[in-house]
């Protein structure tokens, strides 16, 4: 069984409007552009929710239910920050995380029972975390699969937290209406409804051939999901293929300590951005280009892979010290990293040695981004 968290953020754009501007604290706020224009309302705050109000619905239905609301068009930028900054947080702790959507995060913590001890507190903890950062109000739903887990934190809405227990998914799930069930939207509700279907429960009650027959694969997938079944694994980004970066000197140089100096600064920012992306690097490459430019470049592959910049600077360091063997000036040295893999070895990651380098890892992270690199160095020892 494994243990899935969904993470979701109360009214999130409702939430940061607040940090930018506390006076609408309290008030019915959409977000969602003019109440007049055609839009529909992106998020409402709960205050407008007791009006009727909704996201998606058109604005101007909106308006009139609430024309006394506060229409904002919404700092997307500022949500992409704060999303992030989420993101940054979570990581922290969260072997792997999907992020679902701008407000929304999948965690996997199986296995992580040893390391945090109560999934609940860790759930609470996380939560005041966030809380206590960023001012963001957050819900979570842990399951024993990401079906389970979303509809939990939807349950209780704003700050709550809801763990179903491993075996009282169909339990938990019997009573609520259909719609539920994430994908199951206007169309399919009331397809069920005229079958005479209104709960999960009704639909656990009929074979799966009944769904199969009315509604195809999506119809199997409805009823493993009323079954208190989903799917249990996290779909991590991988789009990008390669980190890198280099530097060109002002003047050629020859001295090797600050040819080496600038490959240990350069190493820092592409483990750094290895880290906010949950990856870990299995090859690494070093390029070195001399004051006539003729350029090399060489690349190891190391098992396993890591995102520790003093595993990956060793390794890098060693490559250049055997690349270079012409005693002529330096023009260019650059480090890339490649064929990542999602931060998910759980074998090695539950050793705990390696849990408090990789804790130490990311507070210099987070040090690096709160002043900036040269600051922060962790010492090429
Ligand atoms: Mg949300």
């Amino acid at each position: 069984m494994r243990t899935i968290f969904h993470l979701d953020l109360d009214a999130f754009f409702v939430s940061v409007e607040r940090i930018l501007d506390p006076s609408l604290e309290g008030k019915p706020v959409i977000v969602g552009g003019d109440p007049h224009g055609r839009g529909v309302v992106a998020a409402c705050s709960y205050e407008a929710r007791r009006f009727g109000l909704h996201s998606a619905m058109p604005i101007r239905t909106a308006f009139k239910l609430c024309p006394q609301g506060i229409y904002l068009h919404g700092h997307f930028k500022e949500y992409s920050r704060y999303s992030r900054a989420v993101k940054n947080i979570l990581s922290g702790y969260a072997p792997v995380i999907e992020q679902a959507s701008v407000d929304e995060f999948y965690m996997d913590f199986t296995g992580c029972r040893r390391m945090y001890g109560s999934m609940f507190e860790l759930a609470s903890h996380l939560q005041k975390k966030i809380w206590v950062k960023l001012s963001l109000p957050c819900s979570i739903g842990i399951g024993g699969n990401k079906t389970v887990a979303k509809i939990g934190s939807d349950c209780m809405k704003p700050m709550g937290i809801t763990y179903i227990l491993p075996g009282m998914e169909k339990e938990f799930l019997a009573p609520m209406p259909v719609e539920t069930i994430p994908g199951v939207g206007k169309v399919t509700m009331r397809e069920l409804n005229s079958k005479g279907i209104y709960k999960i429960d009704d639909i656990t009650k009929l074979p799966s051939d009944y769904f199969a027959a009315a509604f195809g694969k999506y119809g199997i997938d409805l009823w493993l999901k009323a079954n208190g079944e989903g799917s249990e694994y996290l779909t991590v980004e991988r789009e990008q293929k390669s980190i890198s970066k280099e530097t060109t000197f002002g003047s050629d140089v020859v001295n090797k300590e600050i040819i080496y100096n600038t490959l240990f600064e350069l190493t820092g920012k592409v483990c750094h951005s290895l880290r906010e992306n949950n990856w870990q690097a299995a090859t690494i490459t070093i390029k070195l280009r001399y004051s006539d430019f003729q350029t090399i470049t060489r690349s190891k592959t190391i098992k396993p892979s890591s995102d520790d910049d003093k595993v990956i600077f060793e390794t890098a360091l060693n490559m250049l010290k055997k690349a270079q063997t012409r005693r002529v000036a330096v023009r260019l040295i650059g480090i890339g990293l490649t064929k990542f893999n999602e931060f998910s070895e759980q074998e090695v990651l539950f050793e705990d040695i390696e849990i408090k380098r990789k804790k130490l890892l990311r507070a210099v992270d987070w040090l690096r981004r709160k002043y900036n690199y040269s600051i922060i160095t962790m010492g090429a020892q």
